[in-house]
């Protein structure tokens, strides 16, 4: 097969719906995707890592790489700015790697406006009771921010029109397998598909007319 540019998926979901857990399972199954690590201005959770979870920057650094246009796309979020470097994204889809972002609901809205092909993802809680419980249970944030988390996820969850696939997060493992199945249909795309074939057959076509 003609070796093709990348395919961008964007999973977003509200807050505590276990977007990360889904996707950090997802990355120990797979060795085809490549993550984009995101860049922050929110603090450094225990247990996490710079370079690894985020890159963690500074107000004034952040404001700089917007200045640049170094960002796919970022978002204030309960008052942090995240965003996704496009250079890295850029790179990867180019040489054929399918990239996977993990981003709250208006940076993915940013995603959708200027970027084509990419594959929206919407991760959903098989509840709002359930959501609640999961932002409470998670302990790392004072009762202040899990209201505020809770008021964003319920606004986040109106957005689901906008997107191409919504997963329901009743099992880690069964949202992941859905997720392997998207991307694995969306290789199998006829417009894909085609397209390489097209090319194939041109190929084929110019060859026989140069012998
Ligand atoms: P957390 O602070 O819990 O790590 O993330 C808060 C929210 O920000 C989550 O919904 C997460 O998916 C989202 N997020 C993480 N990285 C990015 C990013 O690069 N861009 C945008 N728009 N949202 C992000």
């Amino acid at each position: 097969m003609v070796d093709e540019k990348g395919i961008l998926f964007i999973l977003s979901g509200p807050s505590g719906v276990g977007k990360g857990t889904v996707r950090k399972k997802l990355f120990e199954c797979t060795q085809d995707l490549m993550y984009s690590i995101s860049m922050t201005t929110r603090d450094k959770r225990q247990g996490e890592v710079d370079g690894v979870d985020y890159f963690y920057k500074t107000r004034e650094e952040f404001e700089s790489l917007i200045e640049q246009n170094a960002l796919l796309e970022y978002a204030e979020y309960v008052n942090n700015l995240y965003g996704t470097p496009r250079e890295y994204v850029d790179n990867m889809l180019e040489a054929g790697h399918d990239v996977f972002l993990e981003i709250e609901v208006q940076g993915a809205m940013q995603v959708k406006e200027n970027f084509q092909g990419g594959v929206f993802i919407f991760l959903i809680p098989p509840s709002l009771e359930e959501l609640k419980n999961r932002i409470v249970n998670r302990g790392t944030e004072s009762n202040d921010l899990v209201l505020n988390r809770l008021k964003e996820a319920t606004n986040e969850i109106k957005m689901m029109d906008a997107y191409d696939y919504v997963v329901v997060n009743d099992d880690i493992d069964s949202a992941v397998d859905k997720i392997k199945s998207i991307i694995k249909s969306e290789h199998c795309k006829r417009e894909r598909v085609a397209k390489q074939y097209k090319q194939l057959l041109e190929g084929e076509h110019d060859a026989r007319t140069i012998n």
